[in-house]
């Protein structure tokens, strides 16, 4: 995957002792970007998805152009306060503290089938609690697709499902 060479550690960032994967060049040079949404997008056509739920901020990103690549709709799963309506949500724990997911509680249609996109896998804490938010909107959930996946950070074992995580690249 060509495109890898486009993504960068910066170390010490956002706090001392985090290697932090910087995918903006990639983001930023149109050939990069098309190629990585068009390899993680690929494994799921014909997966018969109805969306995709982009996780604030970067899974918007990509999640917006995975849905695009796939012809399938985008439901954004965001911070607390941003979104009007009645919201879903749910909390999960950080390494410090704790971080809350919402999403609007009508976005999908019951039985929807659910594609989750983020851009990175850590720890997986955060594509656990996308995944309980998800099924709590009565929707199914596909499976989850992340371009970088931090494998000795075995957040993977925190995918307690049967359905698919796909990472288009490992670390
Ligand atoms: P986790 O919950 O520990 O798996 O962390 C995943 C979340 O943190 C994702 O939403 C990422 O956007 C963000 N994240 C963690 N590490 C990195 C990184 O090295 N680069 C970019 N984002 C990261």
């Amino acid at each position: 995957m060509d495109f890898a060479r486009l993504i960068r550690d910066i170390p010490d960032f956002p706090k001392p002792g985090v290697h932090f994967k910087d995918f903006s060049p990639l983001l930023a040079d149109g050939a990069a970007f098309g190629s990585a949404v068009a390899a993680m997008a690929a494994p799921w056509r014909g997966a018969g998805l109805h969306a995709a739920a982009g996780i604030e901020a970067r899974g918007f990103i990509l999640g917006a152009a995975v849905a695009r690549e796939l012809g399938i709709g985008f439901v954004p799963l965001r911070k607390p306060g941003k979104l009007p309506g009645v919201v879903h949500e749910v909390s999960y724990a950080l390494e410090y503290g704790h971080d809350r997911l919402q999403a609007q509680s009508d976005a999908l249609p019951g039985g929807a089938r659910v594609l989750i996109v983020d851009d990175v896998l850590a720890t997986g804490g955060t594509l656990a609690a996308a995944a309980e938010l998800v099924e709590g909107l009565g929707a199914t959930l596909a499976g989850a697709a992340v371009l970088l996946e931090l494998t000795a950070l075995g957040g993977r074992a925190r995918w307690r499902r049967e359905s698919p995580l796909l990472a288009t690249l490992r670390y």
